[in-house]
């Protein structure tokens, strides 16, 4: 089945369904639609950020109201202001050619009389954030005991914003016959406590890999040190230049604390967190979407339930502890077929973050060095060359001012005329771009630079049954060796990715360590083998013979001279 005429809807919702646009449904709403149109069970629905969860539950729940019952038929319960709306205003959509139906958002922050006198009109569908629901139910305003339908949106994410107690108070007054749907990207304990406690054996509905990221979203990663994460964060904008995204922080005081900084730099960007007024909210939400801003600095709570589809990039300021909060942020790029990017601002010890984000998303996350100040003006330039190229000239308009103009630069020829345009828009980059550091950690080079240039180490050439087909890289490679030894800093000399195994060079003080350190350490399921290799790293190259030091094991000398630096 991929049209939606198949999955049993009614006429007026696929008229509505034709007006959005939707051509099919989306692998859940496939399955979850003629489920919940068939059958009164218990569903848990998991599938990740933006794949069509709300239609997916909204268009069979819009059928199966009785209209002529103006009674609350169902509840759907989610965890911000915004993604009430969102639903609401969704659900409205949907219902655009079902009369008679009405859906009432009620949410806090918001004055509560206008939702009583709703309420009082009489829905059928309220939608509401667990607080004010709650509210609205001990005022005696809101009556759930008849719903036939309970819907959990975000689960997970109602859990971690601290709406356990609301969400046992709301659902111990459900009753008990009804419907129960709830929806989560993740599966936490928390969750699953929810689902053994108020839902009869739920039937759980999945679509694609639970946790994974979407396909359509690339991951990079930047390593810098944590001093120089902000600078690196303008450079990352400087070089996309129609960047639109969200740049996650990790508390509010970050998050202002960059939003500002931007400001003054003279970024389109500003804060979204929770010490603003649903006022100021709004405000800075209406600029984001307009795309007034470019950048939205966010912590997680505030950036919940925004539905904005078309960001280019997602930031993480930091890499978030849980690798969920990751896949929640990537998530949100990449939506609806499009291509999205998710970068990551790392230190050097966050290999193993990375590694580990890298198996839950099975994506390859692509290392990228932070641009230098000659890479971003050039990019910068060429980006307003091509926007002066591609403006409209109206000649009729700026007819009449042209001579007077023509005559005030008649001194300065071609080349000289271009020059003083470009400089005009561009002097501020130049300056601020000449003579910048570069900001890249790249750990090959601070341990050289910080022990092997100039003085005499001597190197070990070392082989490890670790090649680019077990994913190795040259910093992966340092990162495993850090690990394994406990120690950062160890002179690490040329390295050598090759197919199925590698070279590298290590600090002859290192060499024995370094195999001890490595006994009984397993990658990916396999035993790492190291041993030290005779005749130093260059003859290697291409001589597939030399790929198998193991079977000498035991006959080398512990240091060889062939690893001298250049
Ligand atoms: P989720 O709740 O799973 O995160 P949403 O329900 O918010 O996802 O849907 C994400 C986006 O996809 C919305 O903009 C929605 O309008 C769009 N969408 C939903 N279903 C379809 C479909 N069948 N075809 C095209 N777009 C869809
Ligand atoms: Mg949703």
């Amino acid at each position: 089945m991929n049209i939606f005429t198949e999955t049993g809807l009614n006429n007026d919702l696929l008229r509505a369904i034709d007006k959005l646009g939707f051509e099919k449904p989306t692998p859940i709403q496939e399955k979850i639609i003629p489920n919940i149109l068939n059958s009164n069970d218990d569903i848990i629905g998991l599938a990740q950020t933006g794949t069509g969860k709300t239609a997916g539950f909204g268009l069979p729940l819009i059928q199966k109201i009785n209209i002529d019952n103006r009674a609350v038929q169902s509840l759907i319960l989610c965890p911000t202001r915004e993604l009430c709306m969102q639903i609401t205003a969704d659900l409205k959509d949907f219902a655009h050619f079902s009369k008679g139906l009405s859906v009432i958002a009620v949410y806090g922050g918001a004055n509560i009389s206008p939702q009583i006198q709703s309420l009082k009109k009489g829905a059928h569908i309220v939608v509401g954030t667990p607080g004010r629901t709650l509210d609205l139910i001990r005022r005696g305003i809101l009556k759930i005991n008849n719903i036939s339908t309970l819907i959990l949106d975000e689960a997970d994410e109602m859990l971690n914003m601290g709406f356990k107690e609301d969400l046992d108070s709301i659902l111990e007054s459900t009753p008990r016959g009804k419907q129960s749907l709830l929806f989560s990207a993740t599966m936490p304990a928390g969750v699953r406590r929810i689902a053994e406690t108020y839902m009869n054996n739920p039937v759980e509905i999945s679509a694609g890999k639970k946790n994974t990221g979407a396909e359509n979203i690339s991951h990079h990663y930047y390593v810098v040190r944590a001093s120089n994460r902000y600078l690196a964060l303008k450079r990352i904008a400087d070089i996309n230049p129609g960047i639109y995204g969200i740049v996650f922080c990790r508390t509010r005081n970050e998050t202002k604390d960059i939003a500002e900084k931007l400001i003054q730099d003279g970024y389109n960007a500003d804060a979204l967190h929770g010490e603003l007024s649903q006022s100021q909210r709004d405000y800075v939400m209406q600029r984001f979407r307009n795309k007034s801003l470019q950048l939205l600095i966010a912590t997680d709570v505030a950036a919940r339930g925004i539905d904005v589809s078309d960001l280019s990039h997602i930031i993480n300021y930091n890499l978030p502890d849980d690798p969920e909060v990751y896949l929640h942020r990537s998530g949100r790029t990449g939506r609806a077929g499009k291509s999205g990017i998710c970068i990551s601002i790392t230190h050097s010890r966050e290999g193993r973050k990375v590694r580990e984000l890298e198996k839950i998303t099975g994506k390859q996350f692509q290392k990228k060095m932070i641009p230098g100040g000659r890479e971003i003006c050039e990019k910068r330039l060429f980006n307003l060359i091509d926007r002066m190229e591609k403006t409209e000239v109206d000649e009729e308009k700026i007819e009449s001012f042209m001579p007077s103009i023509y005559k005030k630069l008649e001194w300065l020829n071609r080349e000289e005329l271009i020059k003083h345009f470009v400089s005009l828009e561009f002097n501020r980059f130049l300056d601020y771009y000449r003579n910048a550091p570069d900001l890249n950690v790249n750990q090959e080079n601070e341990s050289v630079s910080k022990k092997g240039r100039g003085n005499n180490t001597k190197y070990t050439t070392i082989y490890i049954n670790l090649g680019s087909k077990s994913g190795m890289n040259p910093s992966r490679l340092i990162a495993l060796l850090n690990e394994a030894m406990r120690k950062r800093d160890i002179p690490i000399g040329k390295i050598d990715v090759q197919r199925n195994f590698s070279f590298f060079e290590i600090s002859s003080d290192y060499d024995q360590k370094l195999i001890q350190a490595f006994d009984n350490v397993i990658y990916e399921d396999r035993p790492v083998i190291v041993e030290i290799k005779k005749g130093g790293l260059n003859k290697t190259k291409g001589n597939k013979k030399t790929s198998s030091p193991r079977r000498k094991k035991g006959n080398y000398k512990p240091k060889s001279k062939a690893g001298k630096r250049r």
